[in-house]
């Protein structure tokens, strides 16, 4: 049998950050992380990071604090969705 026959077939692609453009132009409001409430800055340790793993566009870095890349977020809101704890809330975008 030929051997690249046997190679699984790998549907799943590898998104990277930035890879839909600066989509940081689509958004209406901001994500703004309240420190005194992220469970990962109270405890100082990589504990929850929730927000990190849901965030589509990949621009959370997973860090204590978590920092959010607002050249890409495009303001979707589900990191402020997901946060166990409402340490992230959408606010409305002040532009020029
Ligand atoms: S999901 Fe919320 S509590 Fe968890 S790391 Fe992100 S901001 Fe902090
Ligand atoms: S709003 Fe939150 S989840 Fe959506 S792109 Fe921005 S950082 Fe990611």
């Amino acid at each position: 049998m030929n051997k690249n026959l046997r190679k699984p077939i790998w549907a799943a692609s590898t998104l990277a950050k930035g890879e839909g453009g600066a989509t940081g132009d689509w958004r209406s409001h901001r994500p703004v992380l309240n420190k005194e409430k992220c469970t990962v800055v109270l405890r100082n340790k990589p504990v929850c990071h929730l927000c990190w793993l849901y965030c589509p566009e990949i621009v959370i870095s997973r860090t204590i604090p978590p920092e959010i890349d607002l050249l890409y977020c495009k303001g979707c809101g589900i990191c402020a969705k997901e946060c166990p704890v409402d340490a992230i809330s959408m606010e409305l975008e002040e532009k020029d």
